[in-house]
């Protein structure tokens, strides 16, 4: 059987990756199942970048399939900020309600139609022979007038969505799947290591 290495330690990923790709004959570990534990410095500028990184540093410890992803929030009115740097924005160790509300207040005064916004994610995978893949997709949004829904988590509360006038972390996780950026993504990446994975 096949085996993949995704280059993260959140279980929620871990779940959704398995889920996307449960049907494929394919063992999917964490670098922790893996016993792989390396400092990765994410110091590219695009999330392409920073997935590839990722993902490279990993496969120098194996001859799996790595793959990596990397995600973020970009506001088109802050010049896409606070983009790659989304989970450092106001350092790490600030609340979400803090950073989200610095947001909402930065966006003072802008009407709605100057206000969209995306959340990004690109998926990159290393192949065994040294090949590289990468998917990027995105879930379009908006950034609202206030803090609202529990669940989620980052810059869910403040990302509204139109075809569903509640933000993205008013929805259930399951709705939530089949639009975001890193399910669409990591479908793209099914879709992708297809040939490799038969
Ligand atoms: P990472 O790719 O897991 O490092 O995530 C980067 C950061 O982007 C997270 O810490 C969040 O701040 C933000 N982010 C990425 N995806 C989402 C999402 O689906 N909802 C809310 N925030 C997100």
């Amino acid at each position: 059987m096949k085996k993949i290495i995704f280059a993260t330690g959140n279980k929620d990923k871990m779940r959704e990756i398995r889920e996307i790709l449960s049907d494929c004959d394919v063992d999917i570990q964490s670098m922790k199942e893996a016993g792989i534990n390396v400092d990765i410095v994410e110091d590219g500028k695009t999330f392409e970048e920073n997935a590839l990184i990722k993902a490279k540093a990993v496969a120098e410890h194996t001859d799996a399939i790595v793959l990596a992803d990397d995600s973020g929030l970009e506001i088109d009115y802050l010049n896409k900020e606070p983009g790659v740097y989304s989970a450092r924005y106001m350092g790490e160790d600030t609340s979400y309600d803090i950073k989200n509300q610095n947001l909402i207040d930065r966006l003072d005064g802008v009407p709605k139609e100057k206000r969209t916004a995306r959340f990004v994610c690109a998926i990159a995978a290393v192949l065994p022979d040294g090949e590289n893949l990468i998917a990027r997709q995105t879930m379009e949004g908006y950034i609202g007038w206030e803090i609202e829904g529990k669940n989620g988590f980052g810059y869910d509360p403040i990302f509204y969505l139109d075809e569903y006038g509640c933000s993205s972390a008013s929805l259930t996780p399951q709705q939530k799947n089949q639009i975001s950026h890193r399910g669409k993504a990591l479908r793209d990446m099914k879709e992708q290591l297809k040939n490799v994975l038969n």
